[in-house]
Formats: C-alpha cells, sequence, structure tokens
C-alpha cells in the first residue's frame, strides 16, 4: 500500500474496518429479515406514527446501525394534476439526473407549481455503474424512482415520463415527447408553459464523429448501457469457447478495447479484469490464457485530470496486472472486427482485431440544447454558458444546471474600473487599504478567481499584501494604473468546473435554495454588492466546493485525491470508497441493496448469467 497523510489514512481505516467487519457479520442477514418484515409491517399499517427501527448489528464488539424510516401517513391531498394554480409560479425541469434529482429533493412544492420532464422516471447513481457492468451491483441497486425520492415535499410534483424535444424561449414553452413505445392511446406530443425554466438534461457521448462508432461500440452513460456490456462480456466467453473456432478468433472474441482513459475508462477496464481474475477464469478456464484488456489513450498519461503520483501509479498496476495501456494514439474508425488507430511518435496507423469496444472519451452537447443555444444568441458555442448565478446568458428565466452546461466567470479586469470607483469613497482618484479593505470581501465572493490567486501564490498571505510594490513594500495609496497592475494577473486562476456529479448536485441544492428564498432576498439580498450598477446581488454567486475524487483500480485497491492536495492510494482507501459510496446513496432502500451487493460478491463472486 502506498500512503500519503497518515492521520486522514487512519480514520478511513478505521471506516474501513467497521465496514468490513459488519459486512462478514453473519447476524446481519437475520437482522435484514427482521428489518425488511417490520417494514413492511409499517407500510401495511399507515396508521402507525413515524416508526424507526432501529437495529443494531453486534457480534462482540461494535456495530453497524441501520434504520428504516417509514413514512408518516401520507395520504396525499387530493389534487387534480391538470388543474391549474394560477397563483404560484410555473417552474419546468427538465432531467432527473444528479442536477434535477438534487433540486428537486429541496425545492419547495408549497411556493411553487413544479413540473419534472424526464425520459427516464428515476435517479441513476452514475459512480456505481462501472460496477454494474460486471455484476458487482446489480443495476436495480443504483437507481430510485424519482417519485420515491419527491413524494416528501408539502405539495404536489407533476412528473411527465417524456423527452424535450424543443424549448421554445420567446413563448415560456417547450414541446415534450412520450418515449414510452408501446400501447400509448392518444397524442404522444405536449406543450408545457413555464415561467422559469431548469434546464438539467445532461451531456450525450461525444464520438468526435468516428466512423463506426456509433454502429460497433458500446458506451457507458446509461443504466441500459452497462447492462449491455455486462450481457456482451459474457457472449464473448460464450462465443470463445465454441467449438470449432481457431485459436486466433478465440483470442479476438477475447480481446476488449476501452478507449479513452479517463476515470470511466480506468475504472471499467479495472472491474472487467477483477470480473476475469476472480470469476470467469474459473468458468471458462480453456480460454483463460487467451483474454487480453487494452486502454488505448490518446493523451500522454491515463487518468490525466489526477494527481500525477495516482497517473503513474495506475499506469503501474495496470502494468502489473497485464492490463495494455496505449497511450498517444487517436482512434481513426471502428468496424466490427477491428478498431484502426494512429499513433501520434510513430506516425503509423495500425488496426487491431477485437471482441468489445467501450468507448468513453468524453461528452457532447444534446441536441435539444443545441437548438436552444441557437435561439439564444449562443450558437458559436461549445458549451451552454450560464452566469455565476447558474442563469444561462441571454435569458431571463431559464437556469442550466450539471453537465450541459458551464459558468461563464467574469474576468475581473472587466470591471476593475467600476470595482477603482466605488472603493474610492473619497473621489480622491487613489484607494487607500482601508478603503480597499471596504470593498474586498465583495470582491472575494463576487470573483472568486482572487481566493484561488492568493492560495496559489506563497508570498501573498494576506488580500492586502496584493497591495504592494515589486520590493515587497505597503503602497499607501494606489492609483487606477497600479490597481490593475496589482491585480492583473488574478484572472489566470479561472477555472471552469468540471462535468461532475458533485458539481451537478451543488448546482441542483444552490438553485432550490435560490428558488425557494426568492421573496425574502428580493427584501433583504444576500449577495455582493454590484460594481458596475447600485445596490446588491440577490444572492451570492453559485460556489463550488470540491471534496475530492475516487478511481477505483481494481484487486480492492483505490486512489483518492482530498482536498488540500492529500493522495491517498491502497486498500485502505478502496474500504473508504466503499464507505463514502453507501453513504452517499440516495435513499437508505438503495443504500442497503448496494451494500448488501457487494456482501454477497464477496460470499459467492459475481453472477455470470446472460440476461
Ligand atoms: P445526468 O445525470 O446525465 O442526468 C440528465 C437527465 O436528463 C437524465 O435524467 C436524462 O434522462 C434527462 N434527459 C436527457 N435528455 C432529456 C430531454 N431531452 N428532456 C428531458 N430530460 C432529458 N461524477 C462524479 O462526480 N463522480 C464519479 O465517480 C462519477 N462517475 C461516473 C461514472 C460514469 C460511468 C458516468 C457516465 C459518469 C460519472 N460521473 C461521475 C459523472 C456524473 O455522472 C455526471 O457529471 C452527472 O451525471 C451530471 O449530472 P446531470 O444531472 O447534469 O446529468
Ligand atoms: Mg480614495
Amino acid at each position: 500500500m502506498l500512503c500519503y497523510g497518515s492521520e486522514k489514512e487512519s480514520l478511513s481505516l478505521l471506516v474501513a474496518l467497521l465496514l468490513r467487519f459488519e459486512l462478514s457479520n453473519p447476524i446481519i442477514w437475520v437482522n435484514m429479515a427482521i428489518l425488511s418484515f417490520l417494514s413492511r409491517a409499517s407500510r401495511t399499517y399507515k396508521g402507525y406514527p413515524k416508526l424507526l427501527v432501529l437495529c443494531t448489528l453486534s457480534l462482540s464488539s461494535g456495530g453497524l446501525l441501520a434504520y428504516s424510516e417509514s413514512q408518516p401517513d401520507t395520504r396525499a391531498p387530493h389534487v387534480d394534476p391538470y388543474e391549474k394554480e394560477p397563483k404560484k409560479k410555473r417552474v419546468v425541469v427538465l432531467g432527473t439526473g444528479w442536477a434535477g434529482t438534487s433540486l428537486l429533493k429541496d425545492l419547495d412544492a408549497s411556493l411553487y407549481d413544479i413540473q419534472v420532464v424526464s425520459p427516464r422516471n428515476y435517479f441513476a447513481f452514475t459512480p456505481l455503474l462501472p460496477s454494474v457492468t460486471c455484476g458487482t451491483v446489480e443495476a436495480r441497486s443504483i437507481v430510485e424512482p424519482i417519485r420515491n425520492i419527491v413524494k416528501k415535499r408539502k405539495g404536489e410534483v407533476k412528473i411527465w415520463e417524456a423527452e424535450c424535444v424543443k424549448i421554445d424561449a420567446a413563448n415560456n414553452k417547450i414541446l415534450c415527447r412520450s418515449n414510452i413505445e408501446n400501447n400509448l392511446v392518444g397524442n404522444r406530443e405536449f406543450f408545457l408553459e413555464y415561467d422559469y425554466l431548469v434546464i438539467g438534461v445532461g451531456a450525450q457521448v461525444n464520438t468526435f464523429n468516428t466512423p463506426g462508432v456509433k454502429e460497433n461500440c458500446h458506451f457507458l452513460k446509461e443504466v441500459e448501457d452497462a447492462q449491455k456490456i455486462r450481457r456482451s462480456v459474457i457472449d464473448c466467453f460464450e462465443t470463445a469457447i465454441l467449438p470449432g473456432l481457431s485459436e486466433e478468433e478465440r483470442r479476438t472474441n477475447l480481446h476488449f478495447i476501452i478507449v479513452g482513459g479517463g476515470p470511466t475508462g480506468v475504472e471499467f477496464a479495472a472491474e472487467l479484469h477483477d470480473f476475469l481474475e476472480e470469476d470467469l477464469v474459473k468458468l471458462y478456464p480453456a480460454v483463460k490464457d487467451l483474454v487480453r484488456i487494452t486502454v488505448i489513450q490518446s493523451g500522454d498519461h491515463i487518468l490525466s485530470t489526477f494527481d500525477e503520483r495516482i497517473s503513474s501509479f495506475a499506469e503501474k498496476k495496470f502494468r502489473r496486472d497485464g492490463i495494455e495501456v496505449q497511450t498517444g494514439c487517436r482512434v481513426l474508425s471502428v468496424s466490427d472486427k477491428d478498431i484502426t488507430m494512429k499513433v501520434k511518435s510513430k506516425e503509423e496507423v495500425c488496426t487491431i482485431p477485437h471482441g468489445l469496444v467501450v468507448w468513453s472519451t468524453g461528452i457532447g452537447t444534446r441536441p435539444v440544447v443545441r437548438d436552444f443555444m441557437e435561439q439564444v444568441g449562443q450558437a458559436k458555442r461549445r458549451v451552454l454558458e450560464t452566469n455565476e448565478w447558474l442563469r444561462v446568458k441571454g435569458c431571463e428565466n431559464v437556469y442550466a444546471i450539471g453537465d450541459c452546461a458551464t459558468i461563464d466567470q467574469r474576468k475581473i479586469m472587466e470591471d476593475i474600473l467600476s470595482i477603482f470607483e466605488a472603493a474610492d469613497k473619497d473621489n480622491s482618484g487613489t484607494l487607500t487599504v482601508e478603503e480597499f479593505k471596504d470593498v474586498i470581501d465583495d470582491i472575494l465572493i463576487r470573483y472568486p478567481q482572487v481566493d484561488h490567486y492568493l492560495k496559489s501564490q506563497q508570498n501573498l498571505k494576506d488580500v492586502t499584501d496584493l497591495l504592494k510594490d515589486s520590493q515587497g513594500n505597503d503602497w499607501k495609496e494606489v492609483n487606477v494604473e497600479q490597481f490593475k497592475l496589482a491585480l492583473s494577473h488574478v484572472d489566470s486562476q479561472m477555472k471552469s468546473l468540471p462535468a461532475t456529479a458533485q458539481v451537478a448536485a451543488q448546482q441542483g441544492a444552490y438553485l432550490s435554495r435560490c428558488f425557494n428564498h426568492r421573496i425574502q432576498c428580493e427584501e433583504h439580498p444576500e449577495g455582493p454588492r454590484r460594481f458596475r450598477g447600485s445596490g446588491r446581488h440577490r444572492f451570492r454567486p453559485f460556489q463550488y466546493k470540491h471534496f475530492g475524487q475516487f478511481a477505483p483500480l481494481g484487486g480492492e485497491q483505490a486512489a483518492a485525491e482530498l482536498p488540500g492536495d492529500w493522495v491517498s492510494i491502497g486498500h485502505s482507501t478502496q474500504w473508504l470508497w466503499y464507505s463514502v459510496y453507501a453513504s452517499k446513496q440516495v435513499s437508505w432502500r438503495t443504500r442497503i441493496l448496494v451494500v448488501s451487493d457487494w456482501t454477497r460478491r464477496f460470499i459467492f463472486g459475481r453472477d455470470s448469467s446472460r440476461i
């Protein structure tokens, strides 16, 4: 085990040991049965008040506390879903992914008429999708019906299982189409009008228009994709052992290629390797030596967004495990039999046969968002842009959160003159340190890059250190040119946020708070002062808080990058991963299902049935 940062590591080890101990405890199953019985009973007898079942799973020491919370009598008030509630503003939310669900969890339905449009009526815990591809966890364990999530709201939330196919921003309405294929009597299409629209439709797979990718590759974006990969992996093995095949043909069937060395591609490669080593080699001994896993990466390293220590550990581990990593290769085309790529260093093109290709190279904009971007004057942009309050640029009442949008952070240099004028209270044409201190809090909130810049510069301990000359002497007063100079490098610290569940969930939670406090904040604005106008902003701009990221590497080892430049790699990090991912589940139902899936895998291995 490789370890950096001993204090947190021992904490993680503790959590891990606790979890490991509990999972190997046979009493858990008895308690689960009791829990299940009590839960059923509580559902049957709805008149019971809140029933809290505390189930202490203990052997001789320690214990994992699990509880099942039955709902109070939730017989919903009788509301006609089609009845108009003119007093309430209509909020239409598109998508039930990380962003949409996090918004819906807290959005106050007593204040708004909320309608949700999504082609899938559930929330999927995407970080566990790679585990679904190999049967480490079951697909149903990582999804929660969206109706379950929103049923605790104070008012009714209307959910329409359909896809938004067109946003008509000029008329404040959207066109939706049901995606239910069978037995739908009546019209598949309908319009919805909105006062506020929240776009949280996520992104789609980006094939970079590479020929043959759509037709011949698997993707790993949706639950269905993961289920399809699981079946195809088994298919490859069943095909490879059929009589009458040459050894070369068997080898081809068992060559698994992953295009993309980002976190998803690497995690899938690691999962697949574990599945082969732990389960399939015992079931298909005749072909176990013919299996090959290759990761193709266009850059120089896999996991390039992670700390260098993690990236090089992953490469070494993969080499030891026999997973081939081909860096500096660009895929030119994919056919049903082989994949053609260009090796950048040698400028040569090579073709390799495959049994299965998983394409995991990044994300692109969905057509409905692209069309909307054209309407609001963002046709030339790559991604839909919002301001720091997550409002779409060019639209008053449309917000965009999650993977479908990016925040266009305002540069401090664009407002530098206004900031100077606002700070120069006595209109002297110069700023004293006191005058600067008066506005600094508002600057730090409005332009978060200032804080990032201060943290990145070792010689700047305090924000007033900005007002020093190159020799480190304090300026008593600064004129506008000196002020510009002092802040001239700050904007270099602007970074766009990654397309992750963490960002999407925080944006959803932020927006629901803004909606819920809209009236109060109109009277008592809580945002920073407006430098290019008067008064204050109604809300503080969205600010992302990074809690770190994980990369499971197989063989019960994982890597974690946590805030404060702290890196942890090894077996205990894998246990930290288990505890974090169990705790992050959206419901107790999925939490218990996921933990029991992990337990099942420890005891019985993964299920290789092709269903
Ligand atoms: P999504 O979660 O994709 O949700 C989009 C929603 O919009 C869905 O409900 C979809 O059905 C719906 N929708 C689509 N089209 C329409 C339409 N036309 N009209 C209405 N609704 C529509 N991030 C992490 O932080 N950590 C991880 O470990 C991690 N692992 C990942 C592993 C995998 C395999 C994948 C694919 C992603 C992973 N991510 C991870 C990234 C994370 O899943 C995304 O950043 C996150 O899902 C973005 O949330 P979102 O709500 O914007 O989009
Ligand atoms: Mg002055």
